[in-house]
């Protein structure tokens, strides 16, 4: 009896973060000669490698900069790539929602891992109504959690490559100290604005987690995720919510396209004619990372844009 109710219980937490663990027993390439091969689906996680991992993995990263996890479906070329590797890490939580068949199979035969899976049940954002099952996979908006993401990978690539273990150990505790300062850092710039100005208005519903750890009220058009359309009630619902707070400023995203966010512009200037609301100038990254060599091409980089973006146009007087 008690035998049935772990088993139940560990199968309710993997379908929960999608988890799978590091596959002991699976046989260990040679790596004498040549870098590790890493495959990962974003560009957020192509990061921790690279910090992780720094020169003894080779990088290849599926998803490039304003791509949409959501609706990302692999073309044969990603599935020649995922074949290559030695380790595949996605997100879970079912971001790559077109992509759990080519897990499934690579699964079988490569370390396939999501990053997800050291958060616990009680870390996750209960799902949205309609959408019960499901949880919310932008995780790497509270700096804290992808801290654990950087841990999946740490051990992910210890039980890949023993033999570097010190070296993947050394550079994911320096890793963990600075996003251990971004977070502090996110906490003294959000404390700029006013409690009351504290709304974020974005595409979708991507900065939940922000919202919960930095203190913000956070509505999406579209849910969680992209692959589904926004309705007509959701569109009601923000111009609602903009119109009876005054909400001064909403957000694109740089992996969404605006035609959404600007229908609810029109909608609030029928609606409340005194009510002045623009889109900012500046397009928050959600889901994709910016341009290699940009400041916003790192998770840093891309977490210090959205914060200053978010700082500067809600504490404008
Ligand atoms: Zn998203």
């Amino acid at each position: 009896m008690l035998r049935y109710l772990i088993m139940g219980l560990v199968l309710f937490s993997c379908s929960i973060t999608g988890c799978k663990r590091v596959d002991e027993g699976m046989p260990r390439p040679d790596l004498s000669n040549r870098k590790a091969r890493v495959v990962t689906t974003t560009g957020m996680i192509a990061d921790i490698v690279k910090e992780v991992g720094g020169d003894l993995v080779e990088i290849d990263c599926l998803l490039g900069p304003a791509s949409d996890p959501h609706k990302y479906y692999p073309t044969s070329g990603d599935t020649d790539r995922l074949g290559k590797a030695d380790l595949i890490l996605y997100n879970g939580l079912e971001l790559e929602a077109k992509m759990g068949e080519v897990f499934e199979k690579n699964s079988k035969k490569i370390r396939t891992v999501a990053v997800a899976r050291k958060l616990e049940p009680s870390d996750l954002r209960t799902p949205e109504p309609g959408f019960e099952g499901t949880h919310d996979p932008h995780i790497w908006f509270n700096v804290k959690y992808w801290m654990k993401a950087v841990d999946a990978v740490q051990e992910a690539l210890v039980d890949l490559d023993p033999k570097n273990a010190d070296t993947y150990n050394a550079r994911a505790k320096a890793y963990q100290k600075k996003l251990e300062e971004l977070d502090r850092e996110i906490h003294q710039e959000v404390a700029k604005i006013d409690q009351k100005k504290r709304v974020i208005i974005t595409a979708h519903d991507a900065f939940g987690y922000f919202g919960d750890a930095y203190g913000f009220q956070v509505k999406g058009l579209q849910g969680t995720s992209t692959a589904t359309q926004a309705g007509t009630r959701s569109v009601q619902d923000l111009v609602k919510i903009i119109g009876e707070q005054r909400i001064p400023v909403i957000f694109g995203e740089t992996s969404v396209p605006d035609a959404g966010i600007e229908a609810v512009l029109e909608a609030v200037a029928k609606q409340y004619k005194d009510v002045k609301v623009k889109l900012c100038e500046e397009r928050l990254f959600s889901d994709a990372l910016g341009e290699p060599g940009t400041p916003e091409g790192t998770y840093i980089g891309m977490v210090r844009h959205n914060v200053r973006t978010i700082v500067n146009a809600l504490s404008a007087k």
